[in-house]
């Protein structure tokens, strides 16, 4: 099926326009500084927001400053991010980058990101271990970085899949590749923000992973997938159900 965007402008602004008109606004209410930011995004991946924010205080609670966790034995950190996804994975990377971070920059610092173009900047943060593509481009953006970096997480991915914005096969990285270019040039960080939170709540909350109320949907004028919910591509382990009412 042929997409319903219309191509010579882009797509993106539509689905900007109709993502704003549903959720309203979401544009950043307080930036953190990339250290935090990091930390916060790090402890973040496959967790639902409310555990990965409670656990990211009581790191906060737990150690007098960030170079404390740096030094801290994964055992220690464990023990206070326990309820986050692949909790000793994480615990046992975070403080190796934080050190990695003194060692190369000489203080626990990330400023020095600001002197760099955002491809730069997100291959210098993912040399450090546990930082990929998304934990990069959100310290980049959410703090106050404040670049030109979309966040590409689980739900945004999922919603640009179906609206055939990316292809289907593309992992995250490329998914973030071909949505980068498609950003006007005109867009700001906090219009990166503000999309990625619009992406965020319609994968969330109606183009989510076992089902896509396309008939609620603020995009299904524009979208290729409307009306596919129960498809083998959206539900591969239910490939022969039938829809239900
Ligand atoms: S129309 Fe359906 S498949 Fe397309 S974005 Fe909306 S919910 Fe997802």
């Amino acid at each position: 099926m042929q997409l319903s965007f219309d191509l010579a402008g882009g797509p993106l602004p539509e689905v900007r326009d109709r993502l704003l008109a549903a959720f309203g606004p979401q544009r950043p209410h307080a930036r953190m500084d990339p250290v935090s930011q990091l930390i916060k995004s790090s402890i973040s991946g496959r967790t639902q927001d409310e555990v990965s924010w409670s656990a990211f205080l009581r790191l906060r609670a737990a150690f007098d400053s960030w170079e404390a966790l740096a030094q801290a034995e994964p055992l220690a950190v464990v023990e206070i991010i326990h309820d986050v996804t692949h909790a000793e994975d994480k615990a046992r990377r975070l403080p190796h980058a934080l050190r990695l971070i003194q060692q190369k920059v000489g203080a626990l610092s990330l400023e020095h990101l600001s002197e760099m173009d955002v491809d730069s900047a997100r291959w210098w943060l993912q040399g450090l271990p546990g930082i990929g593509v998304k934990t990069s481009a959100s310290i980049l953006n959410f703090s106050h970085l404040a670049m030109r970096a979309l966040v590409v997480d689980t739900h945004v991915h999922r919603a640009a899949k179906r609206l055939g914005l990316v292809d289907r096969h593309h992992d995250t990285a490329h998914a973030y590749q071909a949505l980068m270019v498609q950003i006007p040039n005109g867009w700001t960080a906090d219009d990166l923000y503000e999309l990625h939170w619009l992406m965020k709540g319609l994968g969330k909350v109606v183009c989510t992973h076992f089902e896509a109320v396309c008939g609620a949907c603020p995009l299904k004028a524009l979208c290729p997938k409307t009306g596919v919910t129960f498809s083998a591509e959206i539900m591969p382990w239910r490939p022969h159900a039938a829809p239900t009412a």
